[in-house]
């Protein structure tokens, strides 16, 4: 008997922080070095800052919009964060993992939660902590491109995503890129080697229990 080869279903990897904690910078060096990793992009009603690309970034879309694919399910979740609506659209999601692809989400503890409830087997949930607060307020002064308003915002906020901290499976505190990036993939080993992701692993077992 030969076995079907073991496939594996893909896995939500979420990476939340305070802004200015490097999530983005890890989750980019990630997207670079590994070709099975899908970005998940968000719809959001924010305004598109400068540099950023519509459907690369985020999807721009109007108020409107917003509530007609939160009301007819097509998002996976969403939240309201610094006073806009920001959702993970469901389908592309949903036939990447079909297709045994992971897809790396950006998203805040809102939205952790709602994936939490909703789709526990797939999530594997990184919380990304700053070398220390003297640290996060120094990157979030050298941002360029917010203003000092949006800025003291955004460390207001700091504190309230932080406090969530412990509701995630896994913590890194980002000392160094390379080292959080590293760890990452360390996570990911592991969490695709997860007997419950390994599709085709009874008939695999079986196929050598037969041999015997
Ligand atoms: P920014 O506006 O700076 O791109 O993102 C602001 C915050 O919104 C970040 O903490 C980011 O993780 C979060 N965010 C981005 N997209 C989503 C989403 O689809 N859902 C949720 N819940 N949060 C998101």
């Amino acid at each position: 008997m030969i076995a079907k080869p073991i496939s594996r279903r893909g896995l939500m990897l979420v990476l939340s922080s305070p802004s200015g904690a490097g999530k983005t910078t890890i989750s980019r060096r990630l997207l670079d070095i590994d070709p099975n990793i899908t970005m998940s992009v968000s719809v959001t009603t924010r305004p598109m800052r400068p540099g950023e690309k519509p459907g690369v970034d985020y999807y721009f879309v109007d108020m409107p919009e917003f509530d007609r694919m939160a009301e007819s399910g097509d998002l996976l979740e969403h939240a309201r964060v610094f006073g806009n609506c920001y959702g993970t659209p469901r389908s592309t999601v949903e036939q990447a993992l079909g297709a045994g692809r992971d897809v790396l989400f950006d998203i805040d503890w809102q939205g952790t939660q709602q994936l939490a409830a909703n789709a526990r087997a797939d999530l594997v949930s990184v919380f990304v902590l700053p070398p220390s607060g003297a640290e996060l307020e120094r990157r979030l002064h050298t941002r360029a491109q917010d203003s000092a308003e949006v800025i003291a915002q955004r460390m207001a906020k700091a504190s309230d995503e932080i406090s969530h901290w412990a509701e995630y499976d896994y913590v890194i505190v980002n000392n160094d890129v390379d080292e959080s990036v590293a760890a990452v993939q360390a996570i990911l080993r592991a969490e695709r080697l997860r007997r419950t992701r390994q599709v085709g692993l009874p008939a695999f077992v079986q196929s050598i229990q037969a041999a015997l």
